[in-house]
């Protein structure tokens, strides 16, 4: 999607600090971060978000909750823990619209979210 800004930082039109790479998946540190660990996980291709995910899509999903993990792993936040956080639409909370995995992590993290 061409005004799509993960899509342009998936092409590498803006610059982002990437943590993870590869075909199909990219991941980045959020601009904003919410923790100290805040990445964001998406899939290449322009996706809306979780309720717009078919059957086609279920090899990348699994995917994209994979590469999520070994981020969290690789930050260092597996043994205490962390958060994934996939927000869908207005009420959701959901800002830009293409799909992205939160990895929240480096602090306890309150129940239930705001
Ligand atoms: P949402 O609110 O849609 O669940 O999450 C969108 C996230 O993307 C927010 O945490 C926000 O800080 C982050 N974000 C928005 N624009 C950019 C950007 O240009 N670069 C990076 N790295 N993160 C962004
Ligand atoms: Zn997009």
């Amino acid at each position: 999607m061409s005004d799509c800004i993960f899509c342009k930082i998936a092409a590498g039109q803006i610059k982002s600090d990437l943590v993870y790479e590869d075909d199909t998946v990219v991941a980045f540190r959020d601009i904003n971060p919410q923790a100290p660990v805040h990445v964001q996980v998406i899939p290449r291709r322009h996706i809306e978000n979780a309720a717009a995910l078919t059957d086609e899509h279920r090899d990348l999903i699994a995917h994209l909750i994979l590469v999520a993990a070994q981020v969290a792993r690789d930050e260092g936040v597996e043994e205490g823990g962390y958060r994934l956080v996939a927000n869908v639409g207005p009420q959701g909370g959901q800002s830009v619209p293409h799909l992205h995995i939160h990895v929240l992590g480096g602090r306890a993290m309150a129940w239930p979210p705001g």
